[in-house]
């Protein structure tokens, strides 16, 4: 059994690691990768991720778009043998040279192609958010403990310098208690109309518009930042533009309470802009401006500005993905972390559908 695949203690929560230095004195075969759903995140962030990483490489494609494949193919070198579709994606099963699936459809189908990948005896690597609930999380977690293999979320920031600035300020206590929080992750969409787009907006494959695809950054951040469990969620959600938002809401703001009575702010939505993280603490002010994006974070904390240079989230965190597969890391976002932040978002949901706020008991990671 491959002990980070299987659940991590309470305890690591509340400790959460920085990310790791990539090991460059470390030089094993690099793992192959098989990309699973060839849009937009796939082809144009994490297959050249992979191809100017240390430890992997594109070793495969899973793919339903026939057309897609010899440009695939040309471009990253791959044999036929390393072309599957989603009917046959069993037969990866065979292919030795593939080490990892990496699942990167609309939501709303990880979980079943990551639990294939999973009793192919793949590791797997699945994009955010993990699931459309925390049951179908608990699935992939098991399905990955019964394989043996590793299950990882494709959280990117964890491997971004400001974000782990942030996080080991406030794990190790830096500058004192946190007084307040608000971040929102948003974007105004426009082109709902293009088919590409639909599933963002679709219940079955989008399950709530953006608090999944965006919010979930709000929720992440949450956590990492403050190092606590909320107790309990008062959530709102609303629609202006009621002609394109029917099936999930545009608009989503949820306020979280912790048991000492302290209280932070998230928002989310496809319908105005919105993408930073404050916070207030004892010493002053921990700030990330533009914090969510691919590039261009800037950030503050109460003894100064931070000076980082942008970096290739997606190669660091391929990088930080594949050690800990070597086991020479620890997997920082297992299925654990991501079925957490799912069961909040679930809450979210509820708690704006019913009006009232919802308990949130205790949190197992
Ligand atoms: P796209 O719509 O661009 O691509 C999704 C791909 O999934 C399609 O091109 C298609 O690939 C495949 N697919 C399989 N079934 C369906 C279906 N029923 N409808 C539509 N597509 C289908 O989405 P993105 O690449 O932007 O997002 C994919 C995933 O990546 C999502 O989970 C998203 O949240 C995540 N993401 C993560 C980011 C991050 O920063 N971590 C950033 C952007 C996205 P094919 O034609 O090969 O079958």
């Amino acid at each position: 059994m491959i002990a980070l695949a299987s659940g991590a203690s309470l305890a690591s929560v509340l400790r959460l690691r920085s990310a790791p230095a990539v090991q460059t004195e470390f030089r094993p075969e690099k793992l192959g990768i098989a990309l699973l759903g060839l849009g937009d995140y796939a082809t144009n962030w994490l297959a050249p991720a992979i191809a100017q990483s240390t430890y992997g490489k594109v070793a495969g494609i899973v793919t339903g778009s026939p057309d897609k494949i010899s440009t695939w193919q040309e471009k990253y070198s791959i044999p036929d043998s390393g072309v599957f579709n989603y009917e046959n994606l069993e037969d990866i099963a065979s292919n030795k040279d593939i080490d990892i699936v990496y699942i990167v459809t609309p939501t709303g189908l990880h979980h079943k192609f990551a639990i294939r990948a999973l009793e192919a005896g793949k590791h797997v690597i699945c994009e955010k958010p993990m699931a459309p609930t925390a049951e179908d999380c608990t699935r992939m977690i098991d399905a990955a403990r019964k394989a043996d293999r590793m299950l990882q979320i494709g959280y990117r920031l964890y491997w971004e310098p400001h974000h782990t600035r942030v996080m080991t300020a406030m794990r190790d206590k830096e500058f004192g208690k946190w007084e307040s929080l608000e971040t929102a992750f948003a974007g105004r969409m426009k082109d709902f109309d293009d088919p590409k787009n639909q599933w963002r907006i679709d219940k079955e494959l989008g399950i709530a518009g953006a608090l999944y695809d965006l919010g979930v950054y709000a929720v992440q951040a949450g956590f990492y930042t403050t190092q606590q469990h909320p107790i309990r969620v008062t959530a709102t959600s609303s629609t202006d533009r009621k002609e394109i938002f029917n099936e999930v809401p545009e608009h989503w703001d949820w306020e979280l309470e912790y048991a000492d009575g302290r209280k932070s702010i998230h928002w989310s939505s496809y319908g105005k802009n919105g993408n930073h993280l404050k916070m207030a603490t004892a010493e002053g002010s921990l700030e990330i401006e533009r914090a969510y994006g691919y590039s261009g974070q800037s950030g503050v904390t109460p003894v100064g500005k931070m000076s980082f240079e942008d970096v290739f989230q997606q190669t660091r965190q391929i990088d930080g993905q594949l050690l800990a597969i070597h086991r020479r890391n620890a997997n920082v976002v297992p299925g654990e972390m991501g079925r957490r932040d799912i069961r909040l978002i679930n809450a979210v949901m509820e708690s704006a559908d019913s009006g009232k706020s919802v308990e949130l008991g205790k949190f197992d990671y």
